[in-house]
């Protein structure tokens, strides 16, 4: 199945649930988005646009464009925000259920781990514990920047 209705990767990239920033990237497989979570300014998601659970699922095409992308949006996702780490990390589970796997590509500057006292996954906990979102203005700017930057890099 391409798409299902109600699961939330899928209803963001076909336009079923308000995306702030809209679509960064459109591949061939994957596509890039702002993260909709309280993960930071400049947290992107790199997913399959077909709905998929698990990575051993992957197509051969979907494996072949995940590598060269998650190091893009990484080095843009540094890029926009100055942070001195960017994580990668891939849980994909939702109420203790496999769901459509999304790689969450954060920027993570030495204020938030001060803001925070903390860094890693204590400090993905920390920023879900306090909920704070960008505005979308924010994020439509930075997506913006990040969509750019994509064009720009891919064109050479
Ligand atoms: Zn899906």
């Amino acid at each position: 199945m391409t798409d299902q209705a109600g699961c939330l990767a899928c209803d963001l990239t076909a336009g079923r649930q308000q995306l702030p920033g809209g679509r960064i990237h459109m591949g061939s497989h994957l596509v890039v988005e702002h993260c909709v979570g309280p993960l930071g300014l400049g947290s992107l998601i790199v997913k399959p646009l077909r709905h998929v659970t698990s990575v051993a699922e992957l197509s051969d095409g979907e494996a072949t464009e995940l590598g060269p992308l998650l190091r893009l949006a990484s080095e843009i996702a540094g890029e926009l925000t100055g942070a001195e780490q960017v994580y990668n990390c891939l849980w994909s589970h939702a109420g203790g259920e496999p769901v459509h796997i999304h790689y969450l590509v954060q920027p993570v500057t030495r204020e938030q781990m001060e803001r925070h006292g903390c860094y890693g996954p204590s400090l993905q906990v920390a920023m879900f514990t306090a909920g704070t979102l960008p505005s979308h203005e924010a994020i439509r700017e930075m997506a913006e920047r990040a969509s750019r930057l994509f064009a720009r890099r891919l064109d050479r």
